[in-house]
């Protein structure tokens, strides 16, 4: 077993459908910089996903794309509201500040990853003179960084939250598949028409080597965006090796494959772990992550015999994660491993 499996999603290697879409996309000659046939074609089945004629940009990682995004939507002095916990804020080293000259971050708290209303509301509200960065976007996370969901009903609300303060609509959707998976709505329920102008869809986590499209919903704002990836260093020359891995994806249905075995595997994993007396969920698992919280003495344990997984939130808190290439046997066999590790935890320090 890989002791490393659990540690994120994109510790995956790359889905067979999206590997064969490069294969395909590896002959001859094609033009460059997205002027080519394999780019135009995942741009269409992109529209198709999204039932709209969207405009769609590939780069090569999420932090670009959120921050090349947001960049889009702001100027130096506006400010961009976010939960607390969001990726732009904890996981980006400020880029998407310096890809817009300086747009301040403005946090926002909310239960379970997701960002209240009303939050929003108070934030925007709290200042409206001139020494105040502007709002001028709200960015949500789908899946979010906690694994959980937003409804489309959550979303909808945040979609009004947005208009009523004239703030532009961001999503993160560096795990979008999981999030459509997990709520098994249409992908336009969860983005135009709760009023996302703009969304970071992830595919690295879902199966491809690299690449994430920027989605623009509201084609006035992706003005210039070409540009902006450009001179940021996201413009690739081989686009197609960008593009085709969306064809493989989307064309085969793999995305919602992965990510529906993703979630399965998550599920089961939650039962594993909560099996385990002392060990709690600390949030709902609605798509492909699960944290928990467990003694610090069984965090060590299975430290010490090799297994590898995130502790970032705090002590005794871990984060187990899953992906296309989970294979539920082996979330059994973890299983049995921890069940066995936890009875070996000296009693005196388990649950210290
Ligand atoms: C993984 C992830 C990203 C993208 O990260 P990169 O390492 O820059 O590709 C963005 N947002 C969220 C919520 C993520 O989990």
């Amino acid at each position: 077993m890989h002791k490393n499996m659990f540690a994120s999603d994109n510790y995956s290697a790359v889905c067979p459908e999206v590997w064969q879409a490069m294969e395909e996309a590896n002959c001859g000659y094609a033009n460059s910089y997205g002027d080519d046939d394999w780019t135009a074609r995942a741009c269409n089945a992109l529209r198709d996903f999204f039932e709209t004629d969207c405009q769609v940009y590939f780069v090569f990682n999420g932090t670009a794309a959120n921050s090349l995004a947001l960049a889009s939507l702001c100027r130096s002095y506006h400010s961009v509201v976010c939960h607390e916990a969001a990726h732009i804020e904890t996981d980006e080293c400020g880029a998407g500040e310096f890809f817009s000259n300086g747009t301040k971050i403005l946090l926002v708290p909310g239960d379970k990853g997701k960002i209240n209303p009303d939050a929003v509301t108070h934030t925007v509200n709290r200042r409206h003179d001139i020494h105040y960065p502007k709002p001028k976007v709200l960015s949500v996370t789908q899946a979010t960084e906690l694994g959980t969901v937003y409804t489309p009903q959550e979303l909808g609300a945040i979609g009004d939250v947005a208009r009523q303060h004239d703030l532009r609509l961001h999503m993160d959707g560096a795990r979008f598949a999981n999030a459509v998976a997990s709520l098994e709505v249409s992908p336009k329920a969860l983005t135009w028409q709760c009023g996302v102008d703009v969304l970071t869809f992830g595919g690295t986590k879902n199966g491809m080597a690299v690449s994430e499209a920027v989605v623009f919903f509201d084609r006035s704002l992706a003005e210039e965006f070409d540009y902006r990836c450009k001179q940021a260093g996201q413009l690739a020359s081989k686009m197609r090796y960008l593009a085709a891995p969306w064809i493989g994806l989307l064309e085969s249905g793999a995305w919602l494959k992965n990510a529906c075995h993703a979630n399965r595997c998550a599920q089961l994993l939650a039962r594993e772990l909560e099996s385990i007396e002392g060990v709690t969920l600390m949030h709902p698992v609605e798509a492909n992550a699960v944290f928990v919280h467990m003694p610090e003495s069984l965090v060590a344990a299975l430290a010490s015999a090799g297994w590898h997984f995130y502790t970032f939130i705090g002590t005794g808190h871990a984060r187990f994660m899953c992906s296309w290439q989970t294979r539920e046997e082996e979330v059994r066999r973890f299983g049995e491993e921890l069940r066995a590790i936890a009875a070996n935890c000296p009693a005196e320090e388990y649950g210290s």
